[in-house]
């Protein structure tokens, strides 16, 4: 599915394309160094595929692989000559897929988190926590802005340890994933829905609570929240925590709870200074394989300051011209196409494209969970914010807010936006959440 779904997007498949020729493809299996596939229908139909589309599967296969595979396409009443060893593709290595289940996004390594003096304390921290989960400072709080790098260094912990490690139980959950499951328990009503939750929560060694301000007063949650803590830290598994706030300025944060966020290791994370911004745009533009001059770099380094999402999203606008316009960036291109985001006179350009990634970004989820017809809460809500929010920060018409997510009609947006404005008036912990989200869509 997941190449399926790459392929989609990175080859600009429409819908109907996509549908006819390239959903019902399967993989068989892989022989040697070739990868068949399955086209579930006649000659004719293989041919074509292989024609048009053997390129971009390849390509995309090698991508996610990490292996180049010879590409063959089989009909079924061929599929009796073939001996493969096994019927799934082989992912990049065994610990991708572990860190999969924990939720861990690969790209947020130790290796590619810049280390600068905003930073030093709590990377060595988070470092020390990773060599000994358990052991050095348990919890680990992590506190700062939006956009400095908490989730990032969490990721990075979870994935050294599994490296180390790979049957060590890691589980990454943002507050929203923590709260809609203790929420849906209780609603459920019964009690081995209960037990199953904590049996899940009680059982891992490496717990990482992302955006832990938001299980704040939100009574039944902070209270499972605090018999899980207790549960695991007593068990001495690793817990780890962040946060936008020390937990001394977390008002409405129980005292007991409060106390044990302060039992281990308290780190923040600062905004970056001019080296580090540099370094870390120089990281990207090497990672991402553009070619920007030093003096593109600085004026975006010079520019952008206080949050590190933005800086990339600067490297990301422009790397999506390049590519758009087959063209190198100049410094005229670059000036012109980071003007609404740097230009201090004229507000940031809020595009529903920047809301989305945003709040897609912020729930853990991926875009195409956003556009998808998933209707669990855990998806539905994020989906239903992001309409209210394109709704209040943008100036783009109902039915097009729609299309952006997934080509959803005008009375399922209409009823979203009327769902999150109505939380946003009587509770205080969506109006937290919202305000949370706008400010890292414009922190203006
Ligand atoms: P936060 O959780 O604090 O809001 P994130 O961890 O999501 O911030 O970081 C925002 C973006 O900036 C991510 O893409 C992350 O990879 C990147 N980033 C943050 N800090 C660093 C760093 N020190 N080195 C490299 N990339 C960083
Ligand atoms: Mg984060």
């Amino acid at each position: 599915d997941e190449i399926l779904s790459t392929v989609k997007h990175e080859h600009d498949i429409s819908d109907i394309s996509f549908d006819t020729w390239i959903r019902p493809l399967e993989v068989y299996g892989v022989e040697g160094s070739t990868l068949y596939i399955l086209v579930p229908s006649e000659q004719m139909t293989l041919s074509y595929i292989s024609k048009k589309y053997y390129l971009p599967l390849k390509v995309t296969i090698a991508e996610l692989t990490g292996t180049e595979y010879e590409i063959k396409f089989i009909l079924p009443e061929q599929t009796k000559n073939i001996r493969t060893g096994n019927s799934g593709v082989p992912k990049k290595n065994a610990l991708s897929e572990k860190a999969d289940r924990s939720n861990l996004n690969p790209n947020y390594t130790f290796d590619t988190f810049v280390v600068g003096s905003n930073n030093r304390f709590a990377q060595s921290a988070s470092l020390a926590v990773a060599e000994s989960p358990g052991e050095a400072y348990n919890p680990l709080y992590i506190y700062g802005g939006p956009g400095l790098g908490k989730t990032h260094l969490m990721h990075s912990i979870g994935h050294f340890i599994l490296e180390r490690n790979p049957n060590a139980k890691v589980l990454y959950v943002t507050s929203e994933e923590f709260t809609n499951e203790v929420i849906e328990s209780i609603r459920s009503g019964n009690a081995s829905a209960m037990n199953k939750l904590r049996e899940k929560y009680r059982t891992i060694d490496v717990l990482m609570v992302d955006d832990v301000q938001f299980i704040i007063g939100k009574e039944s949650t902070q209270e499972e929240f605090f018999h899980t803590f207790n549960a695991l830290h007593s068990a001495g598994k690793q817990i780890i925590l962040t946060s936008d706030k020390p937990p001394k300025d977390m008002e409405t944060l129980e005292d007991r709870i409060r106390s044990r966020f302060e039992w281990g290791l308290i780190a923040d994370i600062g905004t970056p200074d001019y080296e580090t911004r540099m370094a870390i745009l120089r990281r990207k533009v090497e990672a991402d394989d553009m070619k920007l001059s030093d003096e593109i770099l600085n004026y975006i380094a010079t520019n952008i300051k206080s949050n590190i999402r933005e800086l990339e999203g600067a490297l990301n606008k422009l790397l999506a011209y390049s590519n758009l316009e087959k063209t190198d960036i100049t410094m005229e291109i670059a000036m012109k196409e980071l003007q609404n985001i740097i230009t201090p006179d004229k507000p940031r350009e809020i595009t529903p494209q920047l809301v989305i990634e945003v709040v897609t970004e912020h729930f853990n989820i991926s875009l195409d969970q956003m556009i998808s017809k998933n209707r669990s809460n855990e998806i539905a809500r994020p989906r239903q914010i992001a309409m209210y929010l394109c709704k209040n920060m943008t100036d783009i018409p109902l039915d097009s807010i729609g299309q952006l997510l997934g080509g959803r009609d005008h009375s399922t947006i209409i009823h979203g936006i009327k769902k999150i404005a109505d939380e946003y008036e009587s509770n205080e912990n969506t109006r937290n959440l919202i305000e949370t989200i706008k400010k890292k869509i414009n922190p203006n």
